[in-house]
């Protein structure tokens, strides 16, 4: 595999195009917006400038992989070429339903139609195309040049060789594929998910403040970033369509999503992406919101 094609500029696809560059791959990172391309290229740069200031790349590492992407507005033109395509659009099912039609229309019949969905169903998407034993849910973790996790998702009917194949292409990336099911939520956010709205609950009950939550699930369980920090580093509209498929999937009353959740994300606050949600970023920093503001 040679060309890479990913689909979504946003928070993960930016990395996603970083990385297969950095690793030698020609990458088209494709976009409806014009303005997501353009902030995308800019992140990268800004990420491969850190990496080079901390000895991590060569300023010819940082020069090559730039040049290895290029960016389209147009799905056709963009994927042409495609090995392996990387679907990294926002996460709404009848959106990526479309977009695997279309992929499948438009790419060789020999290119691998991977997803970085969170949660939603692979075998699914495959069901849009004429070859579901190519489609496989390659799941990054953000930021996806720093994370080693690419959780590999089978859809019920992939193929042993596509599975071999991204294993293989995932290890290239140096990173470090693990193999799951295709259930609701996989394993990362089906653990993940639940302990977030849980979170959310605590605050949205007045057990305790964000700081407190925080606070005592990094220092009592080891967390690097507490659970509030974390959903906001995610995007809170992007755990809720989570625990949505979570709970459609399962019909479990555990997974349904906290009503605080649903009220910030209807108010556009989204975490860093808006520049508020459970702290606020206006300032390009991380503050505190005193917690009765939640309460309302
Ligand atoms: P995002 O909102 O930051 O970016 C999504 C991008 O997709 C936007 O730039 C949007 O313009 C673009 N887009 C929408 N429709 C498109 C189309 N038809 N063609 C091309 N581009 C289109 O979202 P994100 O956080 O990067 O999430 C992308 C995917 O990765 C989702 O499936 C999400 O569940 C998954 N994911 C997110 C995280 C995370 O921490 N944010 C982690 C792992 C996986």
């Amino acid at each position: 595999m040679k060309n890479i094609s990913v689909i979504g500029a946003g928070t993960m696809g930016n990395g996603i195009a970083h990385v297969f560059a950095q690793n030698g791959f020609t990458v088209s990172l494709i976009d409806l917006n014009g303005e997501a391309l353009e902030k995308a290229l800019q992140t990268i740069e800004k990420n491969l400038e850190r990496l080079l200031k901390k000895e991590r790349i060569t300023a010819e590492l940082k020069e090559q992989t730039l040049q290895r992407i290029q960016t389209f507005t147009d799905l056709k033109k963009g994927v042409s070429q495609a090995d392996l395509v990387v679907e990294a659009a926002t996460e709404n099912e009848s959106l990526k339903m479309k977009i695997f039609k279309e992929l499948d229309a438009f790419t060789k019949p020999t290119c691998i139609l991977a997803t970085n969905t969170s949660s939603i169903s692979i075998t699914k998407m495959a069901s849009q195309t004429q070859r579901p034993d190519k489609v496989i849910g390659m799941h990054f973790m953000n930021p996806v040049p720093i994370m080693k996790l690419v959780e590999v998702i089978r859809g019920y009917q992939t193929s042993d060789k596509t599975t071999q194949q991204v294993f293989e292409l995932s290890k290239t990336l140096q990173k470090i594929p693990l193999q799951v099911n295709d259930y609701p939520g996989f394993i990362a956010n089906r653990i993940l998910m639940p302990m977030i709205n849980e979170a959310i609950y605590s605050l949205y009950q007045g057990v305790a403040g964000v700081e407190e939550i925080d606070q005592i699930m990094k220092l009592g369980m080891a967390h690097p970033m507490g659970p509030l920090q974390l959903a906001d580093f995610i995007g809170l509209d992007v755990c809720l369509s989570i625990l949505n498929v979570l709970y459609d999937g399962f019909k479990l009353d555990k997974y349904a999503p906290c009503p605080l959740l649903i009220n910030m994300v209807l108010a556009n606050k989204l975490g860093r992406k808006s520049k508020e949600g459970f702290y606020n970023y206006k300032h390009d920093k991380k503050e505190l919101i005193v917690s009765e503001d939640f309460l309302r």
